[in-house]
């Protein structure tokens, strides 16, 4: 595998590095255990753990745990494991925010006893108004000149549970008229009467994402703190502390700009509306853009990667990413590493009436035409056979080189065959062809004529039933989020799932969960991780064969 392209702020760190003022680069990825991981998280997992691996650094997993209830240990799980499907190792233990929630109260002390920090009393409301806007200064809070007596007090009172939950926060005492609204005096602490995942009871009041994040960095020696650029306005805020407490180093914010990806929603709380409304199966439906959903519908996680670095890093907010980008890297990877296998999804029964009854010859083909290392398939050929509905046309024009009345046609891997006779039912709908075969094509051209057009089979005795989803977009919408006054649930596309029962040639009979397929001249598909056993085998259509995407 390739190196990932360099960046900028690859750049900017080997810059330190070779300038002496950084010794061992160490990043992090911080998500929060709120929700799966989506494509979106991909993207800041690959840059944080990449750089760290580019470097010879370390990259930690913290999780963001700040907000009791919104979080499970459910999630934690899931994100573990998807990180490390991703193809990464974090250094040292899982680290969570909640393991330094004893230090970062002893630093609200700090700050409440050197004038600044105070409690204040108003109201959510009320310090939203306050806090005025971009065009008026704030203005201070009647609570803003506690003494640190009081105040140390108070906040320790609101730490043994004794006030409810929007009586009281702790405040930051900086600065109410700053043009940066991040430092009118931002909230440190709220009260939850909330039990924690990591900490139980413990805690009554919980640290906010700005004193948590930074001071957490600090502690964990983490050198570039790497985020999305809507934290660039937070940055004087994450320097302040940092300036303001005895932390024992000094990691630095730098911004990028963040994955959007068209025809895909990337926020948690979307997605989690999408599997409680049961508009999709879970978290790891094949059609979410999560890492698991992706996982699941035959996504590789190199592919992952290297659309990942399709996509590059950089500071100028990149715009709308194209689904067929991601979809190019997850083609380009099946085409190199997918087995082979024949499917007919729409079967039209053949009937070849040359060959006598019991007649059963096989084919060994390769698992994959450029890969000696893939082995080989052993494909029957009997009298009866399944073809695709769609390979025969009745009144052809010209230009059709697949099956039709008195024309030839290759059988993959097999014959030429001649469509002799077309039954039909009463209701006049084809139902059967009878063909003969020309037992001397195997391998080689027949004799004075030229046939074009090849078409895929199963033998009908050896037939595996398969189920196959097929999945299109979530959304018929481009950016259906994008008008904040329109649901973005309007713009789902109602047939993104359809399923078909078709038949598969005898390869396929023991498809251990998560083989990915080229089910020829029909497109990628994937055992289900969850679904497919051998008694019932299900898979997962990963993404068609054409690549429409051009760079
Ligand atoms: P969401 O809005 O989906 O909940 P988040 O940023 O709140 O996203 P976190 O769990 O806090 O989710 O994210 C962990 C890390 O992943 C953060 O550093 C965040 O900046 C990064 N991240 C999240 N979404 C994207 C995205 N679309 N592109 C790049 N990085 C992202
Ligand atoms: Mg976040
Ligand atoms: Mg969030």
């Amino acid at each position: 595998e390739t190196q990932s392209a360099p960046n900028f702020v690859l750049n900017q760190i080997r810059e330190e590095l070779e300038a002496g003022r950084a010794e061992k680069v160490v990043t992090r990825f911080p998500p929060e255990p709120n929700g799966f991981l989506h494509i979106g998280h991909a993207k800041s997992i690959c840059l944080n753990f990449g750089l760290a691996q580019q470097l010879g650094g370390d990259c930690h997993l913290r999780f963001d745990d700040t907000n009791p209830a919104k979080e499970e240990q459910a999630y934690i799980d899931a994100i573990k494991e998807d990180v490390e499907w991703l193809g990464f190792e974090w250094a040292g233990k899982v680290r969570f925010a909640s393991d330094y929630f004893d230090q970062l109260y002893a630093w609200a002390q700090h700050l409440v006893r050197e004038g600044k920090a105070y409690v204040d009393d108003l109201s959510p409301d009320e310090i939203r108004e306050y806090r005025g806007t971009l065009r008026e200064p704030g203005r201070p809070s009647p609570y803003r000149e506690r003494s640190p007596e009081e105040n140390l007090d108070l906040l320790e009172r609101m730490r043994k549970g004794e006030f409810g939950e929007s009586e009281k926060v702790l405040r930051a005492r900086i600065d109410m008229a700053a043009p940066n609204i991040n430092l009118r005096d931002p909230i440190l602490y709220r009260i939850r009467h909330a039990s924690h995942h990591q900490t139980g009871d413990k805690w009554k009041i919980y640290p906010s994402y700005d004193f948590t994040h930074g001071q957490s960095d600090a502690l964990e020696g983490v050198t570039h703190s790497i985020c999305t650029l809507e934290f660039e306005d937070h940055r004087p805020l994450y320097e302040w502390f940092l300036a303001n407490l005895p932390v024992p180093c000094t990691p630095r914010q730098i911004e990028f700009a963040r994955l959007n990806l068209d025809y895909t929603v990337t926020s948690k709380r979307k997605l989690k509306l999408l599997v409680d409304q049961g508009v999709v199966n879970g978290w790891d439906d094949p059609r979410m853009p999560t890492i698991s959903g992706m996982r699941r519908r035959g996504y590789t996680s190199a592919s992952i990667r290297k659309f990942c670095d399709m996509v590059g890093v950089s500071r100028a907010d990149g715009g709308m990413v194209e689904l067929g980008m991601l979809n190019h890297a997850i083609r380009s990877d099946l085409e190199d590493n997918a087995l082979r296998a024949m499917c007919v999804l729409n079967p039209l029964k053949v009937v070849l009436t040359n060959l006598p009854e019991g007649h059963e010859e096989l084919f060994e083909v390769p698992g994959h035409p450029a890969r000696d290392d893939m082995g080989t398939r052993q494909v029957p050929l009997t009298r009866e056979l399944w073809i695709d509905a769609e390979d025969f046309m009745e009144d052809a024009p010209k230009k059709f080189f697949r099956l039709a009345p008195e024309k030839e046609v290759r059988l993959r891997n097999g014959y030429v065959i001649r469509c002799d006779e077309v039954i039909k039912d009463e209701a006049g709908e084809v139902i059967e062809l009878r063909c003969s075969v020309d037992l001397d094509t195997l391998g080689k051209n027949p004799e004075g004529r030229k046939v074009k057009g090849v078409i895929h089979w199963v033998s009908a005795v050896h037939a595996v039933p398969i189920e196959v989803r097929q999945y299109e977009n979530l959304f018929l919408e481009a950016e259906p989020d994008r008008d904040k006054d329109v649901d973005f649930l309007d713009h789902l596309n109602p047939e993104s799932l359809s399923v078909v029962q078709g038949y598969g040639e005898p390869s396929l009979r023991n498809a251990e969960p998560e083989t990915r397929y080229q089910f020829e001249r029909i497109g990628y598909f994937v055992a289900d991780r969850h679904d497919c056993t051998s008694g019932a085998l299900v898979f997962n259509r990963t993404v068609s064969l054409k690549d429409g995407w051009a760079k």
